[in-house]
C-alpha cells in the first residue's frame, strides 16, 4: 500500500485536471505496458490530459492492447515527446526503480526535469527521485499495484474493461501465468475481480502467447539446442548470437520467455540467456532462479543490472565468448 499521507496528497493532486505523462521502462514487457496503459485508461476518465511515452519501440505481441497505438516513442521521436514532458504537472514512472532504466539518454533527460514524480514499482532497491513512492518488492507485478492504488484512491468504480484488460495482462505476464512464487492469494483475487469486469481473459492469453511466427519457433529450437548445462552447479544457460537471430528473421519480442526453459530441467535452480545485440553493442542477459538464489544481487554485482530475487537482467559490452566465459567462471566460484 502507498502510505496514507502520500495517497491523500496524490488524491488531492488528481482532483483538478492535470497534464500527466506516464512512463514505462525501456524494452517494454507486458507488465510495463499493462500498468502504463491501465493507469492511462483510469486517469483519462478523471479528465486529465494523459500521455504515455515509451522510451523505445515495443514488441508486436503488445500491440493489440487498447490505445497502444497512441503511445509515443521517445527514442524514435524525441521532438514530439519533449514538449509533453516539459508541460507535465505530474510524471508517473511505472515498473522501474531507477531513471536510467528508461535508457541512458532519456534517463539523464528526466533527471534534470523539475517535476512531481510518482513511482509505482516492485523492483528491489528503488532510487529516491520520486516525490511520492509506492514501492513493494513483494508484489507480483506493477499491474497488481496499480489495482491496489486505484482502490486506495477509492475510485475502483473506474476500473472498466479497458483498465482491467491492461492490468490483467501485466499480472499474467509477470507471474508466468500465475506460476511464479510471487503469485499470492491476493493476486488471484485481483485477477478474479478483473475477470468479473467483463474482460476476455482467454483472448488476452491468446494475444500474448499464441501469436508466434514460424521463424520464432525455429529460433526457439535453436536456443534450446544451444543450451548448456553445468549440473554440478545446478546451472544452465542459453546463447543466441546476432547471426543466429538474423538467420531466423528476428523481430523485437521474439525471445520473450526463452530464458524460462533453462529452469525446466530437473536439478537446475539458476539459468541465464545471453542475447547479442550488435546495434547496441551489447550482450543483453536475463537471469532466472528458483528458491533463494538472489539473481538481483548477482546481476547487480557482476553484470551491471538488477531486478527481482528470482528474475533479473543485465548487460555486457564484451564479446559473447568473453561474457559467457566470465559467467561460467563466476558461477564456479560462487556456487561451489
Ligand atoms: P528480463 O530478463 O525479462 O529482461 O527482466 C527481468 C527483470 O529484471 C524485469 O523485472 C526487468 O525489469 C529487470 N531488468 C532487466 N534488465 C535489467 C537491467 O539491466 N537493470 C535492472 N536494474 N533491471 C533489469
Ligand atoms: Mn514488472
Amino acid at each position: 500500500m502507498m502510505n496514507r499521507e502520500d495517497i491523500e496528497a496524490v488524491k488531492a493532486l488528481l482532483t483538478s485536471p492535470k497534464k500527466i505523462v506516464v512512463l514505462p521502462h525501456r524494452n517494454q514487457d507486458g507488465d510495463s505496458m499493462g500498468s502504463t496503459l491501465g493507469l492511462y485508461h483510469f486517469l483519462t476518465q478523471l479528465n486529465h490530459g494523459v500521455t504515455v511515452i515509451s522510451p523505445n519501440e515495443f514488441a508486436d505481441f503488445l500491440k493489440w492492447m487498447p490505445d497502444s497505438d497512441k503511445v509515443m516513442l521517445f527514442e524514435e521521436n524525441p521532438k514530439n515527446c519533449e514538449p509533453k514532458l516539459q508541460e507535465a504537472d505530474i510524471i508517473f514512472t511505472l515498473d522501474f526503480n531507477a531513471l536510467h532504466r528508461t535508457g541512458d539518454l532519456f534517463g539523464s533527460y528526466l533527471q534534470q526535469l523539475d517535476k512531481t514524480f510518482i513511482m509505482i514499482d516492485h523492483h528491489q532497491l528503488p532510487d529516491s527521485y520520486a516525490r511520492y513512492m509506492y514501492s513493494d518488492t513483494a508484489m507480483s507485478s506493477t499491474c497488481e499495484m496499480v489495482y491496489h492504488f486505484i482502490h486506495q484512491l477509492g475510485m475502483e468504480q473506474l476500473i472498466n474493461t479497458k483498465v482491467a484488460t491492461c492490468l490483467y495482462t501485466g499480472i499474467v505476464t509477470d507471474t508466468g501465468s500465475f506460476r511464479f512464487s510471487s503469485t499470492t492469494g491476493t493476486t488471484h483475487r485481483v485477477a478474479a475481480d478483473l475477470i468479473d469486469k467483463g474482460i476476455n481473459n482467454a483472448e488476452i492469453h491468446t494475444n500474448l502467447f499464441d501469436t508466434s511466427s514460424y521463424d520464432r519457433m525455429q529460433l526457439l529450437g535453436k536456443a534450446l539446442q544451444n543450451m548448456q548445462l553445468m549440473p554440478e552447479y545446478k546451472t544452465s544457460y542459453i546463447t543466441l548470437t546476432q547471426a543466429e537471430l538474423d538467420a531466423h528473421n528476428h523481430q523485437k519480442g521474439d525471445t520473450e520467455g526463452f530464458v524460462n526453459y533453462g529452469l525446466t530441467i530437473d536439478g537446475i535452480d539458476f539459468t541465464a540467456i545471453f542475447i547479442e545485440n550488435k546495434a547496441e553493442g551489447i550482450i543483453k542477459i536475463s537471469f532466472r532462479s528458483q528458491n533463494s538464489f538472489d539473481v538481483n544481487q548477482f546481476a547487480r554485482t557482476y553484470f551491471n543490472g538488477g531486478g527481482h530475487i528470482n528474475a533479473a537482467g543485465g548487460r555486457s559490452t564484451e564479446t559473447m565468448e568473453e561474457t559467457v566465459s566470465r559467467f561460467v567462471k563466476i558461477v564456479k566460484e560462487i556456487k561451489k
